[in-house]
């Protein structure tokens, strides 16, 4: 099964364009879409997820049409919202078993093993009496994902999961969703390079509402592999590299900017070659640098 998405445009009623013509094939497996705040992921996500139509487009998985069989698609579709609003004192297991029912799992006996079920697999079954809203931030993501695993879904949707996640909750995020099948579609929607470097075999970059590049993060990053230089320099040379060169980025490091470049032809003057990763192909492609080696 297939998730194609042809020709997505989007312009809210305040002249946004959120989705500009955006066309993206996505296996099955662990899905990356990789943009930087407001690129437009949300409303795709939404828009795959059935809350909100697009102006424009078609959204096919499988046999069903998403745009016009919503039902069909939201019984085969597992959603994590990037804002997931909890009920207050409601207990992990009842608020579940709550879900489960919404979902159309009728039967008692198999709706309270299959609660038990995922409140294991999410680890969370010691906590299951406790309030969700009592909940840390990483233990209301991963009850986020057992709720968002009822009824075997076929496309699961995450929005910005690890927001707000320390690194320890995040690892144990990371870990969750390494396990879900393979057969599964998952579509993980993040600004964090890192979720996508980690987790997903298969990418896309979108940003102000167009898709930039599509396909393996490798292949991305290969494009890359021998055009990336680093040099420190104080922040004072900071205006006159970044009219000079084509630069991609700047981390601080011990408090002094670290810069990456673009660069077929070694630049000299103090910079050094390293290793292309995702995070250059993410900045890189937001800034629109070299068509010639970053071609969607
Ligand atoms: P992302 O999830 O990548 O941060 P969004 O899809 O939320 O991006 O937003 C894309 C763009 O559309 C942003 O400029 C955002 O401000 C705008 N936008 C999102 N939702 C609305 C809305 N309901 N009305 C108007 N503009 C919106």
């Amino acid at each position: 099964m297939q998730l194609r998405i042809s020709n997505l445009s989007k312009t809210y009623p305040n002249g946004t364009k959120a989705l500009n013509n955006v066309s993206l094939d996505i296996p099955t497996g662990m899905f990356g879409l990789l943009g930087p705040n407001g690129a437009g992921k949300s409303t795709l996500m939404r828009t795959i997820a059935t809350l909100q139509e697009p102006d424009s487009g078609s959204v096919q998985l499988g046999d069903i049409d998403v745009l016009t069989q919503k039902h069909e698609l939201r019984k085969v579709l597992g959603y994590l919202p990037q804002e997931f609003g909890v009920y207050p004192r409601v207990s992990a297991t009842d608020l579940l078993n709550h879900m489960a029912v919404l979902k159309g799992i009728t039967n008692k006996k198999e709706r309270k093993e299959l609660v038990n079920a995922l409140l294991e697999r999410v680890n969370l079954y010691d906590h299951r009496k406790k309030a969700v809203s009592g909940y840390s931030g990483g233990m209301r993501q991963r009850f986020g994902i057992a709720q968002a695993l009822i009824g075997d879904p076929k496309l699961i949707i995450v929005d910005e999961p690890t927001a707000g996640l320390d690194p320890g909750e995040r690892n144990r995020f990371y870990n969750l969703l390494s396990e879900i099948g393979e057969n599964v579609i998952v579509i993980l929607s993040t600004h964090i390079v890192q979720d996508v470097k980690q987790l997903c075999s298969n990418m896309a970059i979108i940003n102000q509402g167009n898709l930039l590049y599509s396909g393996a993060p490798d292949t991305a990053i290969n494009r890359l592999q021998g055009a990336i230089w680093e040099k420190a320099i104080d922040k004072s040379e900071m205006e006159q590299h970044a009219q000079q060169y084509q630069l991609i980025s700047s981390k601080l490091v011990s408090g002094k900017p670290v810069i990456h470049i673009l660069s077929e032809d070694n630049p000299h003057n103090g910079f050094e070659r390293v290793d292309a990763d995702l995070e250059d192909v993410f900045f890189a492609n937001v800034m629109g640098l070299q068509p010639k080696l970053v071609e969607a």
